[in-house]
């Protein structure tokens, strides 16, 4: 089974979210799983950086016919457009990477210029990535041509599209499989882009990619895949309703015969007390009470009081409406007065990283607030933290929890999408079952969120009661094995003689 897994991040390479670690994980996961994978990667620089030479790169032209895919002009740059099949030192994977210098050889974020808007020209940036795939998958390199295009996030949704553009015109074209990370994100264009994509005129319709009179590449995913997946089962009955279908809840009703939820994994081999590099004492399950140290370690490195007994709530999350951190914001103030500390490290919306930056100045030794990204404080925070906050209003799966539990950090997270579907709330009977391993609330408010703090400081102050929590917790597995497993059966349905 051949596989073209097609992205726009990779940890450790370039990541703005949970899609990168999957990126790094499910395709390695496949490989050991024998089945015949490989990147097709947009160049951006740091991507770029991680190419080794040593597998003997090969530089493809990119076959540009002149009435179909996208017009790129001189958008390619002097070096023109190119398909790079080579090896990354980060991954064991063999990759394809789309060199279009002009496009994709700027700094920093992946989307958003340095002001932090859209790059102006997003439209045209992704849709080569999208036709990229779809010429690997019509056969462009010939030593290897994918049996499925497996494509992540509307960064890659034109990609279905064109295969099926190719499909009437003879060539053997490989099954698409379209996962939903989020459905949220959509790459919404102005309608005058379209004429710049190279697809047919009558795709822009209702039936096609148009949504609202706008280009939406994640319907274009949606409409035109062979099969569709997202992160979590429970995310892929939710996108069903009007409410979390972001307006594409019909379509998705319409293909629900080709929706299915798998569960994201957890790569253990990056995520594990037992020898995580930012840990002074290493500890799991059996070591338990090590984790006092790794406790200590932050509230030194935050300038939070050093006291072993503060219930810490431990945020790491892009700070966006979706994440729930309003909720956060209005019981702050309870949270200090019933003696919890909070370390939050995050970036993104202005307003929320001001809020959090105030509330960090008016419980100076309470609350510690780091904006920005930074992996290795990520990594002490999910380890030192008695509790891991995930309050999502939505979240298609959620990978901070999973993190969390396997530290013994016990996760505290709003009942909806991946998080309902891998956390089970303690209760006597969770408890007696040996299931229990967080703090689960349903309706999204502050009240909700409140009830559920003190729920925490309620059970931390028993303590054998925490620490069978914690071990429950630590003992669970979200193995990527079964993920990729599962991933297999889907594309040998799509492709059943391979
Ligand atoms: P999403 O993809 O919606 O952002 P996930 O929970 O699926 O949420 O994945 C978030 C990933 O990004 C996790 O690996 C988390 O540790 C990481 N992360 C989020 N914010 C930061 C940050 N400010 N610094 C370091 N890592 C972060």
């Amino acid at each position: 089974m051949k596989v073209l897994y097609v992205c726009s991040e990779l940890f450790p390479l370039l990541k703005t979210g949970g899609l990168a670690d999957v990126s790094a994980a499910l395709p390695a996961a496949l490989l050991e799983a024998g089945c015949d994978v490989r990147f097709l990667l947009p160049g951006f620089p740091a991507i770029v950086a991680g190419v080794v030479s040593g597998r003997g790169p090969l530089a493809i032209p990119l076959f540009l016919p002149k009435d179909f895919g996208p017009a790129l002009g001189e958008a390619g740059g002097q070096g023109g457009v190119t398909v790079q099949r080579c090896a990354l030192a980060v991954s064991d994977v063999p990759a394809y990477i789309l060199q279009a210098p002009g496009l994709l050889d700027r700094p920093g974020n992946p989307y958003l210029d340095a002001q932090g808007k859209d790059w102006p020209d997003n439209a045209l940036r992704f849709a080569l990535l999208g036709w990229a795939a779809a010429c690997l998958g019509g056969g462009l390199d010939a030593d290897w041509q994918p049996d499925i295009v497996h494509c992540h996030d509307w960064h890659t949704g034109l990609a279905p599209a064109y295969l099926r553009c190719l499909a009437p015109a003879g060539a053997p074209v490989p099954a698409s499989v379209f996962t939903v990370h989020n459905l949220a994100y959509q790459g919404l264009f102005p309608r005058a882009s379209f004429g710049q994509l190279g697809l047919p005129a009558h795709l822009f319709g209702i039936d096609g990619v148009e949504f609202y009179d706008q280009v939406s590449f994640m319907k274009a995913g949606l409409q035109f895949a062979d099969q569709i997946t997202t992160v979590s089962p429970t995310y892929a009955r939710e996108i069903l309703t009007p409410e979390q279908g972001c307006g594409l809840d019909g379509l998705l009703r319409a293909r629900s015969d080709v929706l299915s939820g798998i569960l994201n994994g957890v790569d253990y081999l990056v995520w594990n007390p037992a020898h995580d590099e930012v840990l002074d004492k290493p500890y799991d399950w059996r070591s338990l009470g090590r984790k006092a140290r790794a406790k200590a370690q932050l509230q030194a490195s935050l300038g939070l009081e050093l006291q072993p007994d503060a219930l810490l709530f431990g945020v790491v999350s892009r700070l966006s409406e979706q994440k729930g951190l309003r909720l956060v914001e209005a019981v702050m103030d309870a949270l200090v007065h019933k003696g919890g500390q909070l370390a939050l490290l995050g970036g993104g919306d202005a307003a929320l990283e001001q809020a959090f930056v105030q509330a960090a100045h008016r419980h100076p030794g309470r609350v510690a607030v780091h904006l920005g990204y930074n992996e290795s404080l990520g990594h002490q925070v999910i380890a030192g933290a008695d509790v891991i906050l995930v309050p999502s209003r939505y979240e298609p799966c959620g990978l901070t929890q999973l993190y969390g539990m396997r530290y013994g950090t016990v996760p505290l997270v709003h009942r909806v999408g991946g998080l309902a579907d891998t956390v089970a709330d303690i209760s006597a009977e969770s408890l007696a079952a040996g299931s229990a391993c967080g703090i689960v609330f349903d309706g999204f408010s502050a009240s909700g969120l409140q009830s559920a703090l003190d729920r925490a400081f309620a059970l931390y102050a028993q303590p054998e009661v925490w620490k069978s929590v914690q071990r429950n917790g630590m003992q669970l597995r979200f193995d990527w094995q079964e993920a990729a497993q599962r991933y297999l059966a889907l594309y040998r349905r799509l492709r059943p003689a391979r």
